[in-house]
């Protein structure tokens, strides 16, 4: 009976009713009368007489049935919160291609509020590991407050070509920037405003699915919007492989970020890799440190989540320097303390979060090599 109730599926949800916990039983009488049970997500489902039908047709074509009745119920507050649980964990399972590549490590840069320099955390962290030589994809998904091309200096309007989108590509030390901003479709950032929430988490399925990232991204980077809305969702789906690097300051409450942090986790069910803590202190020229934002913070918030501390970024005028002129500090200052403590981070986000090693030396591109020279 289950087994062929799996041929029937919710049309909105896009699985079976068995996998959804939505079939609830069945009873079968000694003359093959079969009752079952289904329940619905709610009870007036327009869908209901469309899913009532196919499972009696189903279930009418088993051998030695002869009548069948479909009782519709509805789930439970807590069954159906299970079900969208159950959804967004499938949907997770099975993502829907991208053009970013099974060997580009993806890392997405998120905090639990604002203003505590995530952007510029994406974007140096971005240039400085591109410039140890690799490709890497910076996505500003933060497609409310883009701030990725202004602070890189780049004004360009996208282009593209076989109904692929190009990245704007710039090149940082012996490696190469690819980005992809909200800012290079719109001219102010109060016009992103007016998009819908729903529209917006399209950009970034579009971003991921509509863009020539190239088969030799060895990284992508996603500046993320604060909150645990639908981009989230769209990028643990079309990405699972995605992992979170959360940006915090000294002083940020770190029970409060952790429990943010930690439910942005789940609900879109990304691993989280580390904390970064930003605004550390402020060193004088003499040398003297002033811990201007308390102290701390990213050392209670990643032994919260149960993650390493992986950098402190000082406060530093030249990480604003950098933002204002459009060149990001490590490549425009790169022996400022900001620079520095953000070329330690690249150091080890190269060494703890190398893109696969068993892919390394067989990338797509080799195996494309393999298979047109076998072809
Ligand atoms: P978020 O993306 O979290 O909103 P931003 O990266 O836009 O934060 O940073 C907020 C402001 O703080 C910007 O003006 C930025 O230049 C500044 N800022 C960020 N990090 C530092 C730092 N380490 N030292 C000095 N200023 C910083």
């Amino acid at each position: 009976m289950k087994e062929i109730l799996r041929g029937v599926r919710d049309p909105e949800l896009g699985h079976d009713v068995v996998e959804l916990g939505m079939f609830q039983g069945a009873t079968v009488s000694a003359a093959g009368e079969v009752e079952v049970k289904i329940a619905l997500t709610i009870a007036g489902c327009p869908l209901r007489s469309q899913i009532q039908r196919e499972v009696e047709s189903k279930v009418a074509g088993l051998p030695g049935v002869v009548s069948v009745k479909v009782t519709m119920g509805e789930l439970s507050q807590d069954e159906r919160s299970a079900l969208m649980d159950r959804v967004r964990r499938l949907a997770h399972d099975n993502p829907r291609p991208t053009e970013i590549a099974p060997t580009t490590r993806v890392l997405a840069i998120a905090s639990g509020k604002g203003g505590v320099g995530k952007s510029s955390v994406s974007v140096n962290l971005a240039a400085a590991v591109a410039s140890r030589g690799f490709t890497v994809g910076l996505l500003d998904a933060d497609i409310w407050g883009f701030s990725t091309p202004r602070m890189l200096g780049l004004s360009g309007r996208l282009g593209g070509r076989e109904g692929l989108i190009d990245p704007v590509r710039m090149s940082a030390g012996s490696g190469y920037l690819k980005v992809i901003s909200m800012g290079f479709l719109v001219e102010e950032e109060d016009q992103a405003l007016m998009w819908r929430g729903l529209i917006l988490s399209r950009a970034v399925e579009q971003f991921l699915q509509d863009v020539r990232w190239g088969d030799d991204l060895d990284y992508l980077f996603v500046d993320m919007p604060p909150g645990t809305g639908d981009v989230q969702m769209a990028l643990s789906r079309l990405l699972p492989q995605t992992e979170m690097l959360v940006v915090t300051t000294p002083q940020a409450g770190a029970e409060r970020v952790a429990a943010r942090v930690a439910d942005m986790a789940s609900r879109s069910y990304l691993k989280v890799a580390g904390v970064i803590e930003n605004m550390t202190a402020f060193i004088c020229r003499h040398g003297e440190r002033y811990e201007i934002f308390g102290e701390g913070g990213g050392k209670r918030l990643a032994s919260a989540i149960g993650v390493p501390l992986i950098g402190q970024i000082p406060i530093d005028e030249a990480v604003l320097r950098g933002a204002d002129s459009g060149k990001a500090v490590v490549l425009a200052e790169p022996e400022s303390p900001a620079a520095l403590a953000l070329a330690d981070i690249a150091d080890r986000v190269v060494e703890d979060l190398a893109p696969p090693v068993e892919m390394a030396g067989c990338t797509a591109r080799i195996l494309k090599a393999v298979n047109s020279a076998v072809g």
